[in-house]
């Protein structure tokens, strides 16, 4: 691994953190204790619609319940709008990102008009319409081109391993994650030209995490498996903004009744912090780790850090 390693947990405060959320906390702090490197928190309330007030401060009271205390005072992407815009900027610069008028029902149409019902996770494809230019239409939304099949666009950053123009003309995205091995998706196949400012003018997370990943210097990604599908999105991104790519670690989900990621909708309860050490252990046991006897909190992190050690903390494998 490289000399610096900055890990962070990106908690949504849309709620206080519950079993599932402190897996991936605990993690990503485990992950950053193992390697001897910095855990930073970073509060993603982009979506100020379904953000709760006083969710931050929950949840870092409940990290520091457990004994999970960041390494610097947490960021808020709230108060980050000039580094989203500039980075919008540059991509507009580059003709790496266009304006787009389409609403869903104009996008249905367009895809049903070409015969093709191409949709993921109930998002529809984007079929590139814009691309062409708004023709009258108010822009709405900011879309990245994912990909350039001309010739090569200069970018504006260079001296890197790959130039946006590597990674956009071949969107076809493989990387490593720790646990899960190789991956591969094809952006433009399965995503399309996807969103950087929504039409609402809120940023979208795709754009504010890539920015911030960048922007502190996160050397390894360690969240929840249902965030895996994101990340061919945010390797693409990183290219056409001239960042270095992360190493990535998905870890495992903890599903609800019905069986889905577990959340506030399918019955998750707030954590609760006067039973730290059952809270950790719960955590501990999806992660793979059987912590002995613990009297206190500090003495069951100390207890799995080795062990988590053990279990990830020889990985050598970057991104190519
Ligand atoms: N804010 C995202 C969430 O709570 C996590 C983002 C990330 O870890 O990349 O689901």
């Amino acid at each position: 691994m490289g000399a610096t390693y900055i890990g962070r947990f990106a908690p949504s405060p849309t709620g206080p953190l519950h079993a599932g959320s402190l897996v991936a906390a605990l993690a990503s702090w485990l992950d950053a204790r193992a390697h001897g490197g910095t855990w930073l928190v970073r509060i993603e309330d982009v979506d100020t619609p379904r953000c709760v007030p006083g969710a931050d401060a929950l949840i870092l009271q409940q990290l520091a319940a457990c004994g999970l205390q960041p390494d610097a005072p947490p960021l808020y992407q709230s108060q980050r709008n000039a580094l989203y815009q500039t980075a919008l900027d540059a991509l507009i610069a580059g003709q790496l990102a266009y304006p787009c008028g389409c609403t869903r029902q104009d996008i249905a149409l367009a895809l049903a008009a070409s015969g093709q019902t191409r949709s993921r996770h109930a998002e529809l494809v984007y079929p590139g319409t814009c691309r062409q230019g708004l023709q009258g239409r108010p822009a709405r939304a900011w879309r990245l081109l994912t990909e350039i099949l001309k010739e090569n666009r200069p970018v504006a950053q260079t001296g890197r391993a790959h130039t946006a123009t590597d990674l956009i003309a071949n969107s076809n995205m493989i990387w490593h994650d720790r646990r899960l091995g190789a991956q591969q998706q094809n952006v433009a196949q399965a995503v399309g030209d996807f969103v950087l400012k929504r039409a609402d003018g809120l940023w979208a997370y795709q754009l504010a995490v890539v920015v911030d990943d960048g922007a502190q210097g996160i050397s390894d990604v360690v969240r929840g498996e249902d965030l895996a599908d994101n990340t061919a999105r945010q390797i693409l991104l990183q290219g056409a903004l001239g960042l270095p790519t992360p190493r990535y670690l998905h870890v495992p989900l903890v599903r609800g009744a019905n069986g889905e990621k577990l959340s506030k909708q399918n019955g998750a309860q707030p954590l609760n912090t006067d039973q730290p050490l059952a809270s950790l252990a719960a955590a501990g046991l999806v992660l793979g780790l059987q912590v002995a006897a613990a009297g206190s909190v500090a003495d069951w992190l100390a207890q799995a850090v080795p062990q988590w050690a053990a279990l990830h903390g020889r990985t050598e494998t970057a991104h190519p």
